[in-house]
């Protein structure tokens, strides 16, 4: 290890602390220093992986459908492939920025190397509200977006895949541009698509699945039975459904569900399968519910497991005093604010970070592209029994260094990942 001190960029951008309006970059930053704080990783590394290699930012006009040429702007940080082409999301929202694509494509090069998957880690997005536009805008903003993109991403570049406002449908466009202008179909190039084009069975479920299997995993680690085990979920979208569902039929009781529009309580614990997910019918789970609550309420319910898999920045400074649950798993990419995350170990509730616990989509996006550049179809089964595989595998890894070194769940994840990521560095050096 290097006795080189920390200079001054190891702590600079790590300030002024604001809580639910800080940034994913600097969440993902503190997280950073945090870990390596604990791991005898070589301060040269650190420094590197403090900054993405590349963001591209791109101008995208658009006709909208009345004929009228609107202008957005897309990203696409891409911070790290020393462990292989950069994989990550595409998502549209209104906040997408520069420092959100940063701090999420930090995050996922984390998740690959937790799932031990040979990907680096990038993130994109347009700054767009993607329900203020009709089906062919948003066809024609991701195959401009595409298109701006087309010499930085590819099957061994950068694989983006469904994020934040964004689908199969999205990534079969995606897919089309491309190959379109590469000249040969190229399904590799992008992940999260429907299986008639090349995407992965259980690829959409993944997410939530994973969530599910980490949930089981630790509830049996502190000794619980999931039958007993009542469970709040803020999100009913593909991470938030899915887990939801996978835990209700492995037993467990899930008490409250949510959209924005509010949330489902039900303390008798709720027949999941019955509300359509957020892809089945958007925005309509309260319209089922017989007792609706906040979802602020739904943040602070005296439950076993809560499960924070909407929005980033949920559980801030405000609130995470006032957190009941016993167990926080993050389905959600930065559910939990860096100060919220000390407020929580102090009060010695386990969070199991995103990094692990959501980390299933990008193991089957995996999948799926070990599918598509050799040209084979998987059936669900093996998908999910694989998945399950990796995912043991990543607990197990996560968990020894947890006990081991007697650190956070979130610490605990990342000295798994960087170990792997500095170990990486090391052996390929600095070059050019
Ligand atoms: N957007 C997902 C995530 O945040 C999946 C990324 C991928 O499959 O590449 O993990």
């Amino acid at each position: 290890m290097s006795s080189h001190q920390a200079t001054g960029d190891i702590e600079s951008d790590d300030s002024p602390p604001v809580d639910s309006t800080e940034s994913a970059l600097q969440t993902a930053r503190r997280q950073l220093r945090h870990a390596a704080e604990r791991l005898e990783i070589d301060p040269n590394v650190v420094r590197r992986l403090r900054h993405p290699a590349k963001v591209h930012e791109v101008t995208l006009p658009i006709e909208r459908d009345d004929g009228t040429v609107e202008v957005f702007t897309g990203y696409r940080a891409q911070h790290d492939s020393v462990r292989g082409p950069y994989k990550g999301g595409l998502r549209y929202h209104p906040e997408v920025n520069r420092d959100e694509c940063v701090g999420l494509s930090m995050w996922m090069t984390w998740k690959c190397a937790v799932m031990d998957l040979p990907f680096g880690g990038a993130k994109g997005g347009v700054a767009v509200n993607p329900k203020e536009l009709s089906a062919n805008e948003k066809e024609r903003l991701t195959r401009r977006f595409t298109q701006e993109m087309r010499d930085v991403i590819g099957p061994m570049q950068d694989i983006p895949a469904p994020d934040m406002g964004t689908d199969p449908q999205t990534m079969a466009w995606l897919m089309d541009a491309y190959s379109m202008q590469e000249g040969e179909t190229i399904p590799g190039v992008v992940t999260g698509k429907p299986p008639v084009i090349g995407g992965s069975q259980g690829r959409q479920e993944a997410p939530g699945r994973s969530v599910a299997v980490i949930t089981q995993a630790v509830c049996e680690y502190y000794d619980r039975v999931l039958e007993d085990t009542t469970v709040a979920i803020q999100g009913y979208g593909s991470v938030g459904a899915n887990a939801a569902r996978l835990l209700d039929d492995r037993g467990a009781n899930i008490v409250a569900i949510s959209d924005v529009n509010g949330a489902m309580y039900d303390p008798t614990g709720i027949d999941t399968h019955s509300v359509p997910s957020h892809d089945e019918e958007p925005e309509a789970v309260t319209k089922y519910a017989e007792e609706t609550i906040s979802n602020e309420k739904l943040l602070t319910l005296d439950v076993d497991v809560l499960i924070p898999a909407a929005l980033g920045n949920v559980i801030t400074e405000t609130n995470a005093n006032a957190v009941r649950a016993d167990i926080v798993v993050e389905g959600a990419n930065g559910p939990t604010t860096s100060t919220a995350d000390s407020i929580l170990n102090e009060r010695n509730i386990p969070v199991i970070p995103d990094i692990l616990a959501n980390a299933g989509g990008v193991t089957v996006s995996y999948f799926e592209w070990l599918q598509d550049i050799n040209r084979q179809s998987w059936a669900r089964k093996r998908v999910n029994e694989e998945l399950e595989g990796e995912m043991k595998t990543a607990w197990i890894a996560v968990r020894d260094e947890f006990e081991s070194r007697s650190v956070s769940w979130r610490d605990a994840a990342y000295i798994v990942a960087l170990s792997r990521i500095a170990e990486a560095h090391n052996v390929r050096g600095l070059w050019p």
